[in-house]
């Protein structure tokens, strides 16, 4: 079997190792900067899109069908983000002849629709947050809808991802402004500006559940994730089992999760994503691919998701029932993006002079890139992902934060000593959290620690020794200005 795999990064090399057990060829699709990253090292072929922007690249549906058959791919794996949930790609794939990994372009087009997927959860009896799908065309009366579900209230795309487009209205003389802009966000990020309203619930937490399901209608699920810890609606801690679930709701949450993919005749790999208020539980959406997540629930359950989803693919059944699957100790996943947390955790671009990943017990490195490869900025600053497993998830906290103690990424700034800060906060051990948690803790931003005296000494060994851009550092006065200010610095205290 030969597996065309359309993406880059991390998720690109876990899908290439997926299918080096499977013994098929990868062959990886990428666009021009995306020579100097590990998938294009380890896949067994390569194939270029010649341009830089995705949407020059792996987002040009004619372009990317175009070089699956070119490849002669029997399968395509898209990962996430770009085409993953793109109803028109997996329809253009299946009619060149080509298998999608994932599920129908049917259950793609209406899990992408927020509205529809509402709808659905309805006639499945899933609970939903309370909203208002059919907006009026008379502000007047779109005022009084806004009224009836009482402010706060959030409008979002129907079409909307990626936590983008999203306005919360907290008062009535804001509503207007806001569905403007919400609409005008809508329109230029997903080509539809339909939006509508919902209740906002002030501190919720963010749990899904991972479902899974074959062509023979046979469907099960993996468990729950807690994905709580999010900046600006971005997640960047998840673990499995939640802290925050006890035995009953994780029954009757996975059970929901279910009844909904049963509902949308679902296959392949999903996620159902729900808001937790309380003990009240609320559906928002269904993820039509493997998520960036979902590390956490292999450790937890013994399982490769990314093989199960290529066997699946190809119409196998699953391979074991929902009694087979259990959930063993705690597992936790942080992003590490490339970003300043210093400066308003802006995107950091340039060369990585050093990724050292350190082995230790029960941790897993996914990552796509090595030492002198660069970080562009056409793409998500994402680096790669730290996940570690431990019995219990106080274990599991302290073993996060000794692995990335020991993770290296030099040459740009990174978000690790802000994520070895939240390990560290008391209400996070505690679990007293929700989606607001890093925007209220951190309103200010976050500023790392000056080094010590003796990470100073170090950092100037390192610099010494290194090819890195010295030139720069001539020019200060004294080192100790030269290393705080040098791209170098936080990473080495990291
Ligand atoms: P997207 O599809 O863009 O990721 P979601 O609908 O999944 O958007 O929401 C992303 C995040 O936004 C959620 O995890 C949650 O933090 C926040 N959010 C969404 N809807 C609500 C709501 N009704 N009340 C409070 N927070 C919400």
């Amino acid at each position: 079997m030969r597996v065309a795999i359309v993406n880059r990064g991390e998720v690109a090399v876990r899908i290439i190792r997926a299918c080096q057990e499977l013994g098929y060829a990868s062959i990886l699709i990428h666009s021009t900067p995306d020579k100097h990253t590990t998938a294009y090292r380890i896949a067994d072929e390569t194939y270029e899109l010649e341009g830089q922007a995705a949407a020059d690249t792996y987002l040009r549906i004619d372009s990317v069908v175009n070089a699956c058959k070119n490849v002669r791919a029997d399968l395509v794996h898209p990962g996430f983000g770009f085409l993953s949930e793109n109803a028109a790609f997996a329809q253009a794939l299946e009619e060149a002849g080509l298998t999608f990994i994932g599920p129908s372009a049917h259950s793609i087009a209406l899990a992408g629709n927020k509205i529809k997927a509402k709808e659905l959860a309805h006639k499945a009896g899933v609970p939903t947050v309370p909203s208002i799908t059919n907006l009026d065309s008379d502000p007047q009366k779109q005022l009084e809808q806004a009224r009836s579900i009482g402010f706060p209230c959030i409008i979002k795309a129907a079409a909307g991802g990626g936590g983008k487009g999203m306005k919360v209205v907290r008062k009535d003389s804001e509503f207007f402004e806001q569905l403007e802009s919400a609409s005008r966000e809508a329109k230029a990020a997903f080509g539809s500006s339909t939006v509508f309203i919902e209740k906002f619930l002030e501190t919720p937490r963010h749990i899904e559940v991972q479902i899974f399901g074959d062509k023979k209608g046979n469907l099960l699920h993996f468990f729950e994730r807690e994905c709580t810890i999010q900046r600006r609606h971005q997640k960047i801690f998840e673990e499995t089992p939640s802290p925050s679930v006890n035995d009953s709701l994780r029954k009757s949450i996975c059970e929901a999760a279910l009844s909904l993919a049963t509902a949308a005749h679902y296959y392949n790999a999903g996620t159902v994503e729900f808001l937790l208020d309380g003990d009240r539980f609320y559906f928002m959406e269904l993820n039509t691919r493997l998520q960036v997540e979902h590390t956490v629930t292999e450790l937890v359950c013994g399982v490769d998701l990314v093989k199960l989803q290529i066997e699946v693919a190809q119409g196998h059944e699953l391979p074991f029932g929902q009694a087979d699957i259990i959930q063993r100790g705690h597992a936790l996943e942080v992003r590490v993006y490339a970003e300043d947390s210093a400066r308003g955790f802006l995107p950091s671009i340039g060369k990585l002079t050093e990724v050292k990943l350190p082995l230790g017990p029960q941790r897993r490195f996914d990552f796509g890139f090595e030492s002198g490869d660069e970080i562009t900025p056409f793409y998500d600053p994402m680096i790669g992902k730290v996940i570690t497993w431990a019995t219990s998830r106080r274990d599991n906290l302290a073993r996060m934060y000794a692995t990335l103690c020991d993770t290296v990424v030099f040459g740009i700034h990174t978000n690790i000593e802000f994520l070895k800060d939240v390990l560290i906060n008391e209400k996070f051990e505690r679990n007293q959290v929700s989606t607001r948690f890093l925007d209220q803790e951190y309103q200010n931003g976050f500023t790392p620690l000056p080094p010590t005296p003796e990470q100073e000494t170090e950092i100037k060994k390192a610099l010494s020794s290194s090819q890195g851009p010295e030139a720069q550092f001539e020019t200060k006065s004294s080192a100790h200005e030269a290393l705080v200010r040098s791209p170098w610095s936080e990473v080495w205290r990291a």
